[in-house]
């Protein structure tokens, strides 16, 4: 892990962002638990995302259930087709994906299909990272499997969902008639999906099981083009806007042939250049008729539209946008994480996040324990907390809260202090800037609430 990771993966821990899931026990690989911090970030991440898709009126939300009849992944393809090139290191056993190996080799395996990667394997005589005999290549399907009811037998197999478009799609026609919704419109979607991934790595960005946020955007046949370049416009101004994120630090992939899943006519990702690398955090897709084609097929039921205009009914088109919130998480954290040189010989850590979605907006601070000053803090506590996240903090000196307030990415810190109790005012200092500057307390949510909306990425 590079040095930034492993200073990112220890303060979230310290700081209560991110616990390795069942840690006492060993930890489960691929498997991360949200701490106090975290589960606001990534609460906040979701909240900016869902009013993204939803505060317009051609886009409906839905949750759809985790588990789902399993012809649903046979007509989807998930059966036949949801799988990752293996091969294992024949001493250790150890597992890797084809192409991830093949890329670490310095091969591009955007074109490549499964058989051209192992004729690679072979042409480059690759070994594992340990420098053994690497296993023959397989395919492995990624679903995790269990059993609905007390019998486990293959009668009553069922799978977690790999992902949540499938719950939009079989219930594309009860959203669009409970709706009464024309095309084009879209259902948005959050919730948990499970991959059996042969590693994961890497902190959040690849785990077992996540969060997705999806929105399937169903068009005129023959639309989807236009309407998927509108979506990739939309959705990349999401990340500079509402997370945020700098562009030099995000470009798009186009999918070559290889690399287009069994359903994509066109796909581009969204890629972010993590500590790690540049890699993936949102698919763009241009998923045609492919999919209520299938679930047409599979369940004999027809999922055509009306088209009142023409008089005819029609298969929609697909254009969906694909992100995890963990692996949205994962990038934030990445960005904020800064470590500054203050002045000779005094750095700071600070968490640069945006204000919008940082975990605790305001600290609350009284600069000793007493003449008033706690009561009055617990004053302000009181009238901000209904609207903003808070944290009162009455212990140690101010300058060390301050640090411990930055590391936590707290854009505000307010310090009540003796002037406080002549004039009303307080300080009100700035994380990125470290400016600290007087306000009136009973302007004081007005003052938040403007500079969370201007706050602006500084360069350094
Ligand atoms: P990858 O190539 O990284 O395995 P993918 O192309 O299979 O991802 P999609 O099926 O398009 O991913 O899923 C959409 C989004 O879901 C991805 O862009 C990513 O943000 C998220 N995602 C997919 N797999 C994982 C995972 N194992 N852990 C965390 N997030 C994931």
């Amino acid at each position: 892990m590079s040095d930034t990771m492993e200073k990112l993966v220890s303060l979230c821990k310290r700081k209560g962002f991110i616990f390795q899931s069942s840690e006492i026990y060993g930890g489960l690989n691929g498997c991360w638990d949200y701490g106090p911090l975290g589960v606001e970030l990534l609460r906040n991440i979701k909240e900016a995302w869902w009013r993204a898709m939803t505060d317009r009126d051609d886009v409906e939300g839905i949750d759809a259930s985790i588990l789902m009849h399993p012809r649903v992944w046979e007509a989807s393809g998930h059966v036949e087709g949801f799988n990752d090139p293996m091969v294992e290191d024949s001493k250790t056993n150890e597992r890797f994906r084809l192409d991830h190996l093949l890329e670490a080799a310095g091969v591009d395996c955007g074109d490549l299909g499964f058989e051209e990667m192992k004729a690679k394997i072979a042409e480059l005589g690759l070994k594992s990272p340990k420098g053994n005999e690497l296993t023959d290549p397989r395919q492995f399907n990624m679903m995790f499997k269990t059993h609905v009811g007390p019998v486990e037998d293959s009668a009553n197999v069922v799978y977690l969902r790999p992902e949540t478009a499938q719950g939009i799609f079989v219930n594309f026609l009860n959203v669009q008639q409970a709706m009464r919704k024309k095309l084009p419109f879209g259902i948005a979607q959050i919730g948990k999906s499970f991959r059996n991934e042969i590693t994961t790595k890497n902190f959040l960005f690849r785990t077992r099981e996540f969060e997705q946020m999806e929105m399937q955007y169903f068009v005129k046949p023959g639309e989807e083009e236009k309407w998927f370049d509108y979506w990739r416009e939309q959705r990349f101004r999401w990340f500079t806007e509402a997370l945020g994120i700098p562009e030099s630090r995000l470009r798009w992939h186009e999918h070559g042939s290889g690399e287009l899943a069994h359903y994509a006519r066109q796909a581009f990702d969204v890629h972010y250049e993590f500590p790690f690398g540049w890699d993936e955090v949102e698919g763009v897709h241009n998923r045609g008729q492919f999919d209520l084609g299938q679930h047409e097929e599979f369940s004999g039921k027809q999922l055509k539209y009306f088209d009142e205009a023409a008089r005819e009914k029609v298969l929609p088109g697909v254009v969906e946008t694909a992100i995890g919130a963990s692996r949205a998480t994962m990038m934030v954290l990445a960005e904020a994480y800064a470590e500054e040189q203050i002045k000779e010989g005094d750095t700071r850590t600070v968490m640069r996040f945006h204000p919008r979605i940082a975990p605790l907006k305001v600290a609350i601070l009284p600069l000793v324990k007493r003449d008033g000053m706690p009561d009055v803090a617990r004053c302000i506590e009181a009238d901000l907390r209904p609207h903003l996240r808070v944290f009162y903090d009455e212990s140690g000196a101010i300058g060390r809260r301050y640090r411990r307030m930055d590391e936590v990415g707290t854009p505000f810190c307010l310090t009540v202090d003796s002037d406080t109790l002549q004039d009303d005012t307080v300080t009100i200092r700035e994380r990125d800037s470290m400016a600290q500057e007087r306000v009136k307390i009973a302007d004081l949510l007005g003052e938040i609430t403007r500079r969370i909306s201007a706050w602006k990425r500084s360069e350094s």
